[in-house]
């Protein structure tokens, strides 16, 4: 029996109502697999606001630093909306990641065939889908100094940011998407703007010698970030791994998540160096249009949990069992109404948990 420390971080809006169905899903594999999970609950974005004068307090982060991962919900809110810019929600979940040093963002690009048709992309183009992009997310333009608006006197103005990398902030996420793409398909595609920026230039060197010392087993191919915009709508199921820089990672993962047609799965993970623990949680936000109406799909931060269990406590055989799971339950035709379809059954938050519960005791009653 292996235990492991987790924070649990639900946030605002809805985050509370999905993080309660991922606990469930940690109480059943207590309760039927060999792990157990120690869990600190605490409060991340307005809900820390409201408790501690700050969207996260130092507190919190040593029990996050001491956990294993840690599990968020979503954070945000109109109530949030006048509270000054430093401690407003969002800018709990950037101390978070800057004081854990997450500086590798994963979103996946997962297409459930039994969601092929929730795609704005024909079925033909989506289906089987399964790509990860890596993103840096610590460095680039939107860190890069100087920045800033200049007056420049007689009504004219000069708005400035400076993209800026250096060769371990390169090799370091590098790193990360060589070794997710040797436990996928073994494919690294890189993207940057090697034609036009100096930065860009540095990248692919970076990473060509990276992958020429470490990791020639893994195939690798260059990309311009304009080309890949382009190639992840014409055909996407050409990647397996795409890494790139903070600004480009940030406009091609939104990109490849809307491949799936569908907010409430998308999952996410921020990961930094093996002695930190990683930040996991769905790609959607707080939702307050929806909130406290047992109405959110949990599906996404369900999946985070199953990232979770994958990269952070090395049990990719629970994240498997889970995914199928949710695999099975899709399957059935059970749905939340975000994706809701003609012949499906619909199913409120705790509902659709129940389901995956009860998808996860068929599959063990099937095993025993
Ligand atoms: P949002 O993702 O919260 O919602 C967009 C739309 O998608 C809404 O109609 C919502 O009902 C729907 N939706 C989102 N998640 C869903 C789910 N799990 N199930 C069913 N429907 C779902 O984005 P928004 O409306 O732009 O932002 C709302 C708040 O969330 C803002 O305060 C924003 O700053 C915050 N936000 C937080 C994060 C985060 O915590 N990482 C990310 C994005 C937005």
């Amino acid at each position: 029996m292996t235990s492991y420390n987790l924070v649990i971080l639900p946030g605002d809006g809805i985050g509370p109502e999905v993080m309660a169905e991922v606990r469930k899903v940690m109480a059943w594999l207590s309760s039927n697999k060999d792990v157990s999970f120690n869990v600190h609950e605490d409060k991340i974005g307005g809900a820390a606001y409201d408790e501690y004068g700050v969207p996260f307090a130092d507190s919190t982060l040593e029990k996050c630093r001491a956990s294993h991962a840690v599990i968020m919900g979503s954070v945000g809110g109109p109530q949030w909306d006048n509270v000054p810019y430093d401690k407003r929600p969002e800018a709990g979940l950037l101390r978070a990641r800057k004081e854990l040093g997450l500086f590798a963002n994963l979103r996946p690009a997962l297409v459930f065939d039994a969601l092929v048709d929730a795609s704005t992309l024909k079925p033909e183009i989506v289906r089987g889908l399964d790509i990860l992009i890596v993103r840096e997310l610590t460095g680039g333009v939107y860190f890069g100094e100087p920045r800033g608006i200049e007056d420049l006197g007689h009504g004219e103005r000069r708005g400035v940011n400076t993209q800026v990398y250096t060769t371990s902030e390169i090799k370091r996420v590098g790193r990360v998407a060589f070794e997710l793409a040797r436990k996928r398909n073994g494919r690294v595609t890189s993207c940057e703007k090697a034609n036009v920026m100096e930065s860009g230039k540095l990248w692919r060197e970076d990473i060509t010698a990276l992958h020429k010392a470490e990791y020639g087993d893994v195939t690798l191919e260059h990309m311009y970030a304009d080309n890949c915009a382009m190639q992840l709508l014409r055909n996407p199921r050409q990647f397996d791994v795409i890494v790139t820089d903070n600004l480009f990672g940030d406009i091609l993962s939104d990109e490849a998540a809307m491949l799936t047609g569908s907010l409430g799965m998308l999952p996410s993970a921020s990961l930094g160096s093996d002695d930190t623990p990683g930040l996991y949680e769905p790609v959607h936000g707080s939702a307050p249009d929806i909130a406290g109406q047992n109405k959110a799909n949990p599906l996404a931060t369900i999946l985070s949990f199953s990232m979770a269990l994958r990269y952070s406590l090395s049990r990719g055989d629970l994240a498997d069992m889970i995914e199928k799971a949710v695999q099975n339950v899709l399957n059935a035709k059970i749905r939340t109404a975000d994706i809701m379809a003609d012949g499906c059954i619909l199913a409120s938050t705790s509902a659709m948990g129940d389901s995956l519960i009860k998808e996860l005791d068929s599959g063990l009653a099937k095993a025993a």
